[in-house]
Parts: C-alpha cells; structure tokens; sequence
C-alpha cells in the first residue's frame, strides 16, 4: 500500500539520541543538551503546582474549549475569547492552518532556511511550496511578495526566525502587509516572543484590527519551560479563528496542559529572569565570537547560530565527546555554522571552552 505520493518525498522528524544512550556510548557522567531550544531553568512552580493539583482529574476529557486558559490568555494578550486558537503546541497549529488552507492547487510562500514543520505540513497537503532563500539571514520581504500569485494562501514569517535568530522590524512588518493581497493569509511564528528585546520588535497583536488576514503563533514551550506538555496557541481575527477550528481535533490540548499554563500566565517574574539570563548568555557568546572572528548571527532568541570556520558535523562530534549536543548547520542549510541553545552560565561557559579548544584544534590542522 503506498501513502500519498508527497509523503513519500518526506522523512519522518529525526529526534536527536536519547541522552542517556549518549551517555553509555561515549562513557560520559554528564550530559548538556543545547540543541532544542529548551528553557534551561525548568519552568515555573506555579506551572508545577497547577499540575499537581489536575492529577486528580485525569479520568475526566479536557475542555474541548480550553475556556479556563481562554479567558487567561485573551485578557493578557487584550484580544477576545474567539480570536484564539490552541494546539497541541504551536506545531499542530501549523498543521490545521496547512489543512484548512492548502491544496494541490495552492501555494505557499517562506524563507529558506527557517522553521521546517511549514513546509513538512505544506508538502503532505499537496501544496507547491515557494522558498526565498534569507538575506544575511533576514527573510527577504520584497522577494517573498513577488512570490505571491492568485494560488497562494499562505505565506510564512518567522519572527525571531529559526534558526538564525534575527528579527523582522516593525517598520518591515508592516510595510510587508500592506502589499500582501488581503485574501492570503500571513502567519506570523513568534515561539520566541518572551526573549525579544529589540525595541522595534512589531507587537503584532496590534495589527490584527488593520489586517485581518493576520495570525500569530506563539507557544508555551519555549520560555515558559513547558515543551514536554504540548501546549501553543494561534492568535486570529474571528472569523479566520472560527473557519479553521473544524479541522481541529476536540481534545487537542490535555487537561495537565492547559493548568499547567494557567500557571504558567501568572509567573511574570519567572519569565522577566529568564530573558534576562538569556540576554547575558547571549553576549558570553557575543564577545567570544568577536574576540575569535567568528560569524554570527545577532539573536532574539534562546539560540544563536555561530559558524564554526569548518564542517559544521565536525564541531557537533567535537562537542558531543565533550558532553554538549547543539544542533549541527548541516540539517539546518548552515554547513559551517551550528545552533546552540543558550544555557545557564555555567553551561555557556563550559561550552565556549570547548569551542575554544576546537578551534585551536584547526589552526593545529592547518600548520600540519
Ligand atoms: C520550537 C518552535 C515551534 C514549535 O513549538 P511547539 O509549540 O513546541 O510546537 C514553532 N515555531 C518555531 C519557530 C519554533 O522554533
């Protein structure tokens, strides 16, 4: 029996190796894992209370409606209870936007390279998929509207993109809407709105009365700590919000979930410290990456991508013995750089000694 024939040109998500066998194989005692883009800090005890106090409702269905998180959500966020969309993190929102929308007959536009599930999900849908390769890891805005025809329905920004980390400015955003036609849908991916801080980072919330062909992805797995439990959110006008919830399954977000971010919304503080840590992370690699001449990519994320001055597996296998897994660039179409999740200090350190050590390992090869 063959599946569609586009899933046959697709591979199945490729986890990292679990830890522990990574452990065994290399004879390692630790192990630090950079390479998800996880909070290093856990998530928030108001989360974990929130979940102990659900363990004793898991015989009971969740709330098809997540009316709890809801109302939370849409008074944080300023937005009304059915302009929200919640997933099974904000991965199975992009799904139910590539169901509801695309078609054989469609098409999609992206960067390249970027977050991959959108054009994964755009390609079982049967859509063509229209990449624009980044600009000095900027998407490329100008060249992403000529893409646009009367087939296309949706198109993707990614703000921070991964994996680079840089940022669309609000005067791009912006100026990238009005020349978007009003009937292609414009998906705004912001999985890692809690660590930006550049000051004109668009707050796209905003824009949703002005465009109604505007939705914002954002999730609970990157800085509220909570990746394990599978919980995201797509912020829409009603009407879009309202035409793509049948293609949603009915309990799409467990009851441990969602009560996890009801606790997690509260924590201000846990996520103020977070971004803060983060922002000190970020420069450790900053003045190593200056000191060494090494390029980078400037980050508004929990990651940054540095080139490594060689093959970017090499530095991975380099590190890997040494207890630290990043991502290499060579699934990520960065062949010399690789991605590294910003840790906690000690880790960052660590890591930046290594990478050290590796790069005097090449200066030895090249005198050989
Ligand atoms: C991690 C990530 C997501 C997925 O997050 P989940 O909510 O865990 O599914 C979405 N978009 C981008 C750009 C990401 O890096």
């Amino acid at each position: 029996m063959q599946p569609k024939k586009q899933l046959l040109s697709l591979t199945p998500y490729k986890p990292g190796k679990p830890v522990e066998e990574v452990k065994r194989e290399l004879g390692l005692e630790k192990i630090v894992k950079l390479a998800s883009n996880e909070n290093p800090y856990g998530c928030s005890q108001l989360a974990k209370d929130k979940i102990v106090e659900e363990l004793s409702n898991l015989n009971v269905y969740p709330d098809g409606y997540s009316a709890e998180i809801r109302e939370k959500l849409s008074r944080f966020l300023g937005v009304s209870n059915d302009q929200l969309i919640f997933g099974n993190g904000s991965d199975e929102v992009v799904q139910i936007l590539c169901r509801a929308y695309l078609s054989p007959e469609t098409n999609t536009v992206m960067a390249a390279p970027t977050f991959p599930q959108y054009r994964h999900n755009a390609v079982i849908e049967g859509a063509e998929v229209r990449e624009i390769q980044l600009v000095n890891g900027h998407h490329d805005l100008d060249a992403m509207v000529e893409a646009i025809d009367k087939q296309t329905r949706i198109v993707w920004l990614c703000n921070p993109n991964n994996p680079t980390g840089n940022y669309i400015p609000e005067g791009e955003f912006v100026a990238f809407m009005k020349k978007v036609p009003r009937d292609v849908l414009v998906v705004s991916d912001e999985a890692y709105f809690e660590y930006v801080a550049a000051s004109d980072y668009p707050n796209t919330i905003s824009y949703l009365n002005d465009y109604p062909n505007l939705v914002i992805l954002r999730t609970f797995s990157k800085a509220h700590g909570l990746a394990a439990l599978r919980i995201g959110y797509g912020i829409g006008s009603s009407s879009i919000i309202q035409s793509i919830e049948p293609a949603r399954e009915p309990f799409n977000t467990s009851r441990i979930a969602q009560a996890a971010a009801i606790g997690a919304l509260d924590d201000h503080s846990f996520i103020e410290e977070c971004k803060q840590k983060n922002r000190e992370g970020l420069e450790l690699f900053y003045e190593f990456c200056d000191k060494k001449g090494l390029l980078y990519y400037p980050s508004e994320a929990n990651f940054i991508l540095l080139d490594v001055q060689s093959d970017a597996d090499s530095a991975f296998n380099y590190l890997l013995k040494k207890g630290y897994i990043v991502r290499s660039g060579n699934a990520l179409g960065f062949p010399t750089m690789i991605r590294v999740t910003i840790g906690e200090e000690e880790q960052n350190k660590e890591i930046i000694a290594h990478l050290d050590s590796y790069l005097a390992t090449l200066v030895q090869k090249v005198n050989e």
